[in-house]
């Protein structure tokens, strides 16, 4: 019998470490640790695995090191019906202060890569949830390999891409994409083509609690200075537009659908440079938030909120959020 069945599941009510401590949870953690090959955290400030350095704590932050783990780990929680979230980077993400009553499943951990070539022209680059952006535009710089250029810069990891399909200057994951593949809650994983599956702007539709566990991108040979120089040039826009000396999640609000950037229109009405506790709205570029001085994802919700009514109010438009908020106040 597998390790996670030994925790029955009937008449298992899931509280919250914090809120209660029962045997039960007790088994609960100590089957957590064993199967999960790689760090098992309990009641784990999120404000360290954030890039906006918010959240109160979460019940459970696990980092399987293996698919294995993971499908474990995924079938405990299912089956004592545990909330949870996969994460990666946690550069796209808002940890309520009264942290989450669950399990954040990170993939940090499963990190393997390998190429693929695909005829002359082509190589098929195929890496774990886990690989930072950072280290596949490196990788394919190096090998002369155009098509990851546009990701230079934006922290997150391949799993947390995809599921974002992140995007700069024109182009987005989507875009050099080629399969995705995903655990489903039986620990199963499936490889999906590109033609069959759902990207659209910051997003892409997974059935519920869906984990990516890969994806592969297609890349083309190309002029390795070009590439470098590119690279270059998008390292520096970014360090001439983006406020990147405080803690910060990138852009806050999604760009409404054919209409002024959400940035402009917060410059617009004359909104950079609030500040709401320690978190204030970027005088650089009025889609960021920053963690000034020691904010509480408070603060930044309610600049949010600030954010989101004077732009209803004078603009007609409802801004929606491209960071994730999760938890509790
Ligand atoms: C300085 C800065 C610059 C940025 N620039 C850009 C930019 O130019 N373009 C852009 O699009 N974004 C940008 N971002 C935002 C962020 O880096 C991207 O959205 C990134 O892709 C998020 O990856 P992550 O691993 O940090 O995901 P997380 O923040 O950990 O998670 C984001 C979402 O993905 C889900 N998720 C994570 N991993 C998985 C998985 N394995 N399976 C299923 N769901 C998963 C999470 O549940 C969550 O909903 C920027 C952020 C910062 C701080």
């Amino acid at each position: 019998m597998e390790d996670w069945r030994r925790i029955p599941a009937e008449g298992f009510t899931y509280v919250g470490y914090r809120r209660k401590s029962t045997v039960k949870d007790k088994t609960l953690r100590n089957t957590l640790r064993e199967i999960v090959s790689g760090k098992v955290l309990f009641d784990e400030p999120m404000s360290r695995h954030t890039s906006m350095r918010v959240g109160g704590p979460a019940d459970a932050l696990v980092f399987p090191d293996n698919l294995d783990a993971l499908g474990k780990v995924f079938k405990l929680l299912q089956h004592l019906r545990m909330p949870f979230i996969p994460i990666g980077n946690g550069t796209n993400l808002i940890v309520k202060d009264g942290g989450y009553r669950g399990a954040l499943i990170s993939l940090k951990d499963i990190k393997s890569i390998r190429l693929e070539e695909r005829g002359a022209a082509q190589v098929a680059l195929y890496a774990d949830a886990g690989i930072a952006l950072s280290e596949i535009v490196l990788l394919a710089a190096g090998k002369s390999l155009t098509g990851m250029e546009f990701c230079a810069g934006i922290p997150g990891t391949v799993g947390g891409a995809v599921r974002m399909n992140a995007g700069a200057w024109g182009t987005e994951l989507k875009d050099a994409v080629d399969s995705v593949e995903l655990m489903n809650g039986s620990g199963d994983i499936r490889r999906c083509k590109r033609e069959t599956l759902n990207f659209s702007y910051r997003n892409l539709e997974i059935t519920n609690n869906a984990i990516i566990t890969r994806a592969s991108f297609l890349l083309v040979r190309g002029i390795k200075k070009q590439i470098q120089d590119r690279i270059t040039e998008i390292m520096g826009m970014r360090k001439a537009k983006h406020p990147l000396e405080y803690h910060n999640a990138g852009s806050i609000f999604k760009n409404p659908r054919g209409g002024i950037p959400a940035g402009q229109i917060i410059d617009e009405l004359g909104l950079k440079g609030t500040q709401v506790g320690g978190a204030k709205i970027s005088e650089k570029h009025g889609n960021f938030i920053l963690n000034v001085s020691n904010a509480k994802a408070g603060d930044i919700l309610t600049l949010i909120d600030m954010v989101k009514n004077k732009v209803r109010q004078y603009r007609g438009i409802d801004l929606e959020t491209e960071v994730k908020i999760i938890g509790e106040d």
